[in-house]
C-alpha cells in the first residue's frame, strides 16, 4: 500500500529557489538543524546552469563548468540534511503566520521562515520577429544552443559581461560572430573586452539597435535568416546575415509571485533594509539576484544566502526565546 503525500506540510525555514543564494542559505540552516526545505522551481542551479566556464568562483584554480557547480552545491546542501523538493511555489500569503506557500503539485507549506532565492530572468528585446523566431534561431543561451550554429553566421545582441562572453563561447562553434551593441564602448569587463576585440572570428557592430528579426517560414519549418539593424547615430536602417541570434541584454528579478506580498523597486526587485536581507515581512528574507540590481555574482548571491540563514536562524531563536519566556 503507497502512502499519501500529505497536502499539507510544515517547514521551519522554506526556501524559494535553487541557485547559489538558495542552496547556500540550505547550507547555512541546515547546519543550524533547521531542516530546511528547497523548492527547487523550474531550474533548479538557476542561472549558473546555463553557463559555461565559470573561472570567477572562489576555491577554483582552473574554471569549472557552471552546471557541474551547481549539482556541487545541490549535493553539499542534500548532505547537510536539505529537503530538496522538486516543486515550484505557485502563490504565497504572507499575511498569515505561519507564512503560507502553495505549490504547482498540490502541497500548501506552512512556513516559520521563508527565503526568498529565485533570482532572475533573460531579457528579451520585444522587436518583430523575436518571438516568433525563438527556439528556431533567436536564444537567449548560447551555452544551450550554440552546438546548434556549427559553421554558421550569428550575432550576439548586448554588451555587458554576459554578451562578450557568449559571443566569446559561439566562437567554439560559429563562423562568425557578430556582436551588436548599441552604444560605441561595452560595459562588460577589460579582460573580456580585450578578448573579444582580439578574436578574428568575432566584429563588432556600435550604436546599432535591433529593430526586427528575420527570417523565413515554410509550413512548420522556421529559421531566422537576419537581423534589421538601426544606426543610433544617424537612424539609418540595414540589413545583416544572420543564422542565429543570442540576446544577451541582462535580466528581470523573478518576484511575479510576491507583487503584493514584500516591497519592490519600481523594476520588482526585493527591497531589504540595509546591511541586511530582511524584508518588510518579518521572517521574510530575500537574498541573491531577486534583490540585487548590482553584483549579480554567483558569489555574491552565495555570500547573501548564508547572511539570510544567520538572520532567520536569529529570528526563530528570539521567537522561541520570546514564546518560552511567556510561558
Ligand atoms: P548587463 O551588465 O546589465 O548588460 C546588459 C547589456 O545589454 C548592456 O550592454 C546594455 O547596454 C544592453 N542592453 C540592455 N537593454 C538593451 C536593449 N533593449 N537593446 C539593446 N541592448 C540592451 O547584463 P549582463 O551582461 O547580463 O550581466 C549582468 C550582471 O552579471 C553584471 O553585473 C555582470 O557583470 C554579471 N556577469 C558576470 C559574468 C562574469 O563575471 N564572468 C558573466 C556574466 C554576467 P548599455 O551598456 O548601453 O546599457
Amino acid at each position: 500500500m503507497t502512502t499519501p503525500i500529505p497536502t499539507t506540510q510544515t517547514a521551519q525555514i522554506l526556501i524559494i529557489g535553487a541557485g547559489p543564494a538558495g542552496y547556500t542559505a540550505a547550507i547555512y540552516a541546515a547546519r543550524a538543524n533547521r531542516q530546511p526545505v528547497v523548492l527547487q522551481g523550474m531550474q533548479p542551479g538557476g542561472q549558473l546552469t546555463i553557463t559555461s566556464d565559470v573561472e570567477n568562483f572562489p576555491g577554483f584554480a582552473e574554471p569549472v563548468q557552471g552546471p557541474w557547480l551547481m549539482e556541487q552545491m545541490s549535493a553539499q546542501a542534500a548532505h547537510v540534511g536539505t529537503k530538496l523538493e522538486a516543486d515550484t511555489a505557485s502563490r504565497v500569503d504572507f499575511n498569515q503566520y505561519p507564512f503560507v506557500i502553495e505549490t504547482d503539485s498540490g502541497v500548501t507549506w506552512h512556513a516559520h521562515v521563508v527565503i526568498i532565492c529565485t533570482g532572475a530572468q533573460a531579457r528579451w528585446l520585444n522587436v518583430a520577429g523575436e518571438q516568433e523566431f525563438r527556439g528556431y534561431g533567436v536564444s537567449a543561451c548560447a551555452t544551450c544552443d550554440g552546438f546548434f550554429f556549427r559553421g554558421k553566421d550569428v550575432a550576439v545582441v548586448g554588451g555587458g559581461n554576459s554578451a562578450l562572453e557568449e559571443a566569446l563561447f559561439l566562437t567554439n562553434f560559429a563562423k562568425t560572430v557578430t556582436l551588436v551593441h548599441r552604444r560605441d564602448s561595452f560595459r562588460g569587463e577589460k579582460v573580456l573586452h580585450q578578448r573579444v576585440m582580439n578574436h578574428p572570428k568575432i566584429r563588432v557592430r556600435w550604436n546599432s539597435v535591433v529593430d526586427e528579426v528575420l527570417g523565413t517560414i515554410q509550413g512548420s519549418l522556421r529559421s531566422v535568416t537576419g537581423l534589421r539593424l538601426k544606426d543610433t547615430v544617424t537612424g539609418a536602417l540595414s540589413d545583416m546575415p544572420a543564422d542565429g541570434v543570442f540576446v544577451a541584454i541582462g535580466h528581470d528579478p523573478a518576484t511575479a509571485l510576491f507583487h503584493g506580498q514584500v516591497q519592490t523597486d519600481k523594476e520588482g526587485y526585493i527591497l531589504t533594509k540595509p546591511d541586511s536581507t530582511a524584508t518588510n515581512i518579518p521572517g521574510v528574507f530575500a537574498a541573491g539576484d531577486v534583490k540585487d540590481r548590482v553584483f549579480r555574482q554567483a558569489v555574491t548571491a552565495a555570500g547573501m544566502g548564508c547572511m539570510a540563514a544567520l538572520e532567520a536562524e536569529h529570528f526563530l531563536a528570539m521567537r522561541e526565546s520570546d514564546s518560552s519566556a511567556a510561558v
